[in-house]
This record gives structure tokens, C-alpha cells and sequence, in this order.
């Protein structure tokens, strides 16, 4: 089999001459935390999807502690979310005491099914945690009626689908609270970062104090002088720094020209992938765009090799495929808490045939046709 010569990785950052400048102008400049940047970066986000409010914090999994502990989950609290995510999005539910119920996906779109969450409703429901999954946004209108009947707060896991639209709307204002994360392979990059957009005032004062080892400045503090301030919750350093929001406010100039890219790369790896049988290619539901973070194929029964043969052999020949996500509750430290193997069965079964190919905004033509071109010969080879 012919090889690439250099290992195509599935995802990677895009980083120009003008974010490394922006970068160290902040390091250059009196702040490098707690300065101008970070906010600057919050209104740039905010504005972007169209948000009132928007908190930086030091990582996406940060921010999602952050946004469950706003949205009240204590202990014995449920938080329902897909088993197909990283499983950070369970993870900053356990921080905050709460357990993680998981609920099956819609084999189209890949994405929690209403219909599954509904079902696992109860009166322990804190929070439902939909993910757009691979950048396609989830049908958000419906979760927000669950949201409105259940007294239930929606935390839309939004880590792959920032610029992503719903029904016409950038993914960001729709639901209570949407994390975004800012890890290189991500839509934009700070390195690590994350950041919760809101509509609610309460939800923000709530996320900046968690934020920053739960300390307010009080009707009393100010009273008391400038150098007082109240710590009025146990909260955490979960601070994004000025060097991270200069390159994060660089990289969002770009996002538009990144989702362009990635567009264009799906749509040819559509059109390549027809003329091989046996790969199922994505479907978007009619409301949505996607931000294309992750490009999944299925390997329908039709093609005689195994997911593990065609990956071997796919990565043998330098093209960087993956699989997302192993479900959660697969993982050791899940099944210590008591969690059974086949909770989600349409899960476990689109997982079991699911292959990431590679997209990034930097993959030329060349290398989707050599993408589709190997796939092909490692399928029909014996
Ligand atoms: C990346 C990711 C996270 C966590 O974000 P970090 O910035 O890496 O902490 C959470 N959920 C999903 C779906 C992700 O892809």
C-alpha cells in the first residue's frame, strides 16, 4: 500500500504570524492575567453568537463545572447527557456531587435523542446536557420545552460546534448556558481555554465568582475599602490568562474562513465517498449547519474487514483516522460506579462501526483525494 509521507493527524490549529504577534504584544504589555484581554475576549465571543454574556475560564472542562454549579447540581442530582461525547461532559458532573444519566442517541444525526432524554427524566433532573456532536448542532428547540416543563437548566455542550448555526442562528444564545472550548484541535485555539455564553444575569454573576475561588466583591466589601472582598462560596482558579485571550481574539477574525474550510472539505469528502459502497457519510438535519469539527463515517456490514483492520491499516499508511467517542460509561472508572454495559444500545452499536477521518482547515485537496483514495484500496484489499 502507498503511505502519505507525513502523518495527517485528524484535527490540528491553524496559527498565522498575526496570532503569534497578538501573543507577544500580551506579553509585552503589563497584564498577563486578570487584564483587558479576557474581557475583550468575552464581548468578542458574546457578539459573535450573539449572547449577552460570555465567562472565560481556564479549559471547556472548567467551564462546564462552572455551568453545572451555576445551574444548581448538588449531591444527588441528575445531570442526562449522550454517551457518545468526551466524557468531560459527565465528568464536571460528578465534581459538583451530581450523577450522570446517560441517554441514547438519534442514529441520523449522531446526537441525544429527545425522545431517549424524555424517558430519563425524573425529579432529580438538574440539568440536560445535549452535545452538538461533530459540530452539528442539536435541535435545541426541543430540549428548551423539555427545559420549560421539567424546570430543568439546558447546558449545550457546544466544544465542537462554535459559528455552527440553528435555524439560522449561530449555537450560543439559544440555549441557558453553551460551553465552547478552546483546545487546539477545536474550532478556534487558546491553547486550552473554554468560555459559557448566557442570556442571564444571574447565571454570569454566578459563573465569574466560581470562577475566580467564589470571591465577590460585596455591598459590604465596598464598604469596608478598596482592599476587601468577600468569599462568599467555596470556588476555584479556573481563570483563562491574557496571553490565552490575545490568541483566542486573533484566531475568532478567522473563524468564518476556518468554517468555510472545513465546509468545503466535507462536502468533497461527500461527494468521493459516494462511489465506495459500504460507507454511510454524515447527514444534517434540515435546521442546522454544521462547524464540520469531526468528519465520522460508519463501516456499513457490507465491507467484509473489521473497524480495527481498516483503522490498522488506514494508520499504517500515515492517515491520521480516529474513533469519537468510546462510550462514556464504558470506561473503568464508570463501571466502579455501578454503570451497566449496554445502557444505550443504538450507541454502543453505531460506535462499534464509527470512523473519524481527518479535517482540518490547512488539508488540501490533495489530501482529502488521498484520504478517500487509500480508504478505498485498504477496504477492497484482502
Ligand atoms: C473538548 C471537549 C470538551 C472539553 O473541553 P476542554 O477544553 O478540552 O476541557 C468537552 N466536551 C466535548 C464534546 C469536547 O470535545
Amino acid at each position: 500500500m502507498k503511505q502519505r509521507e507525513i502523518f495527517l493527524s485528524y484535527g490540528k490549529q491553524t496559527i498565522d504570524e498575526d496570532d503569534i504577534e497578538a501573543v507577544v504584544a500580551t506579553l509585552r504589555s503589563p497584564f498577563l492575567t486578570q487584564g483587558p484581554k479576557i474581557e475583550e475576549f468575552e464581548r468578542a465571543v458574546a457578539d459573535y453568537v450573539g449572547a449577552k454574556y460570555a465567562v472565560a475560564f481556564a479549559n471547556g472542562t472548567a467551564a462546564l463545572h462552572g455551568a453545572y454549579d451555576a445551574a444548581g447540581v448538588g449531591t444527588g442530582d441528575e445531570i442526562i447527557t449522550t454517551p457518545i461525547t468526551f466524557a468531560a461532559t459527565a465528568n464536571a458532573a460528578l465534581y459538583c456531587g451530581g450523577t450522570p444519566v446517560f441517554a441514547d442517541i438519534d442514529p441520523v444525526t449522531y446526537n441525544l435523542s429527545p425522545e431517549a432524554v424524555a424517558k430519563k427524566i425524573t425529579d432529580k433532573t438538574k440539568v440536560i446536557a445535549p452535545v452538538d456532536f461533530t459540530g452539528q448542532p442539536v435541535d435545541i428547540d426541543v430540549f428548551m420545552e423539555f427545559a420549560e416543563a421539567h424546570d430543568v437548566v439546558i447546558v449545550q455542550d457546544g466544544a465542537h460546534s462554535l459559528g455552527a448555526t440553528y435555524k439560522g442562528k449561530r449555537v450560543g444564545s439559544q440555549a441557558h448556558m453553551t460551553m465552547f472550548s478552546f483546545h487546539p484541535v477545536k474550532p478556534i485555539t487558546t491553547g486550552e481555554g473554554g468560555i459559557i455564553t448566557t442570556n442571564s444575569e444571574v447565571f454570569y454573576q454566578r459563573l465569574k465568582t466560581f470562577r475566580s475561588h467564589g470571591i465577590a466583591k460585596t455591598e459590604y466589601a465596598k464598604e469596608q475599602g478598596d482592599w476587601y472582598y468577600e468569599m462568599t462560596q467555596l470556588g476555584y482558579n479556573y481563570r483563562m490568562n491574557d496571553i490565552q485571550a490575545a490568541l483566542g481574539l486573533s484566531q475568532l477574525n478567522k473563524i468564518d474562513a476556518f468554517l468555510n474550510r472545513r465546509q468545503e472539505i466535507a462536502k468533497q469528502y461527500d461527494n468521493l465517498l459516494k462511489d465506495i459502497p459500504g460507507i454511510i457519510t454524515p447527514t444534517l438535519h434540515k435546521d442546522v449547519t454544521s462547524g464540520w469539527h469531526l468528519y465520522m463515517i460508519q463501516l456499513d456490514h457490507k465491507i467484509k474487514k473489521s473497524r480495527k483492520e481498516i483503522f490498522n491499516e488506514m494508520r499504517a499508511a500515515n492517515i491520521g483516522v480516529h474513533v469519537h467517542y468510546i462510550p462514556v460509561y464504558w470506561h473503568p472508572y464508570y463501571k466502579e460506579l455501578g454503570y451497566e454495559c449496554e445502557i444505550c444500545p443504538i450507541a454502543e452499536a453505531w460506535y462499534e462501526r464509527a470512523m473519524t477521518l481527518p479535517i482540518h482547515p490547512q488539508m488540501t485537496g490533495e489530501d482529502i483525494k488521498q484520504v478517500v483514495k487509500i480508504l478505498k484500496s485498504v477496504i477492497e484489499s484482502k
